[in-house]
């Protein structure tokens, strides 16, 4: 089952609310991975892998 909006926190295994930036059971900081890897993340990395992956297509 998927718990949408819980996550486990990787200190004390205990299922805490995705919103919360610090564990209320042990402390433990989640570290921040709500802001970063979008798509258009994935857009930009998919762009720069384009030109090693036409080097590496010309050296085979
Ligand atoms: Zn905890």
């Amino acid at each position: 089952m998927t718990d949408v909006g819980k996550r486990e926190c990787p200190s004390c295994a205990m299922t805490v609310d995705a919103e919360a930036d610090v564990c209320p059971v042990c402390g433990y900081e989640f570290p921040e991975n709500r802001t970063g890897f979008g798509p258009m993340a994935w857009l930009f990395v998919a762009l720069m892998l384009l030109p090693v992956l036409w080097v590496l297509m010309r050296l085979l």
